[in-house]
């Protein structure tokens, strides 16, 4: 059975592995298969494609911030043809947002003496900026022992003392950006709780309703028991059901294949696909 992992970051987001350290690691995982998803942006594609060990194969996306009734959710984008210009522009407007949070936060910490700087967190992001490189920062600073602990009320954690909000995108319009662009769509971490508050199954419902494809089952954030009501949902509303690691280097705790996607699920995705190519 092929290995296929379909939710990977790069340092062209707030992975730790170069888009070419990436596709080489995937390979050394025994991976058949990996999808480069890194936030709001498509800037690691072309060093990955050029990298790609023979054997493996690279589908290109990127996973989209977004937003419902104030709820953030994730969106995993397949295939898609990367210069469609509405969906070009889109992401350019969540990059800016990002990169004013960013700052916003650094701010808050700065105006709290916490010994870290805007020219040091924007000298650890290579590409679109995330909490985890402020929180990186933090862990130079020595205040946190590790990314994840600057996930924390604390710090900046979703709502948390130095947590800021951005700007996302309307996730029913994201779908359609997606598919106008020959895209495919896939819900990324549907019932991630630990992370925040999450939708509900009515939302999905629309969500299908607007062209969404398949959910995200299989992923370190869930529990057995949201694998399994993410599963039922999926099967009530004709969505294919993916897994996949999430990895994000050092940044967290998991390693690429950790979870994986099915091949059935998986070439009904490349079925649909109108954008762009697998590689490979
Ligand atoms: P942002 O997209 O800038 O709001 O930051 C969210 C990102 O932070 C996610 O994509 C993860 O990469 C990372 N993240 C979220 N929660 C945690 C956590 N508890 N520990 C480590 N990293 C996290
Ligand atoms: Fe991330
Ligand atoms: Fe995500
Ligand atoms: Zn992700």
């Amino acid at each position: 059975m092929p290995r296929i992992d379909l939710h990977a970051h790069s340092s062209a987001s707030d992975g730790t592995a170069s888009p070419a350290a990436l596709v080489r690691q995937a390979a050394a995982a025994g991976l058949d298969v990996v999808a480069l998803t890194d936030h709001d942006t498509t800037a690691g594609w072309d060093e990955a494609e050029d990298a790609r060990p023979a054997g493996l194969r690279l589908v290109r996306g990127a996973e989209i911030s977004c937003t419902h009734g104030g709820i953030s959710l994730h969106l995993l984008a397949y295939l898609f043809d990367r210069g469609h210009p509405p969906l070009v522009q889109a992401l350019q407007r969540l990059r800016a947002s990002r990169l004013g949070r960013a700052e916003l936060m650094v701010q808050r910490l700065v105006a709290d003496g916490v010994p870290v700087t805007w020219g040091q967190v924007q000298g650890l992001a290579g590409g679109t900026v995330g909490r985890p490189h402020v929180a990186q920062a933090l862990v130079e600073a020595g205040l946190v022992g590790s990314v994840e602990e600057a996930f924390s009320d604390e710090w900046i954690g979703t709502g948390g003392r130095y947590w800021a909000g951005k700007e996302d995108l309307d996730v029913l319009e994201a779908i359609g950006l997606v598919r106008d662009a020959g895209g495919v769509a896939v819900f990324a971490h549907p019932a991630a709780s630990s992370r925040g508050r999450t939708v509900g199954e009515h939302v999905i419902e629309e969500m299908a309703a607007a062209g969404l494809a398949g959910l995200e089952v299989e992923h370190p954030d869930h529990t057995e028991e949201a694998r399994r009501r993410m599963r039922d949902v999926a099967g009530a509303l004709g969505l294919f059901v993916t897994g996949s690691s999430d990895f994000h280097g050092t940044n967290k705790d998991v390693a690429l294949g950790a979870w994986t996607t099915g091949e059935a699920a998986f070439a009904e995705l490349v079925d649909r696909a109108e954008g762009a190519e697998v590689l490979g």
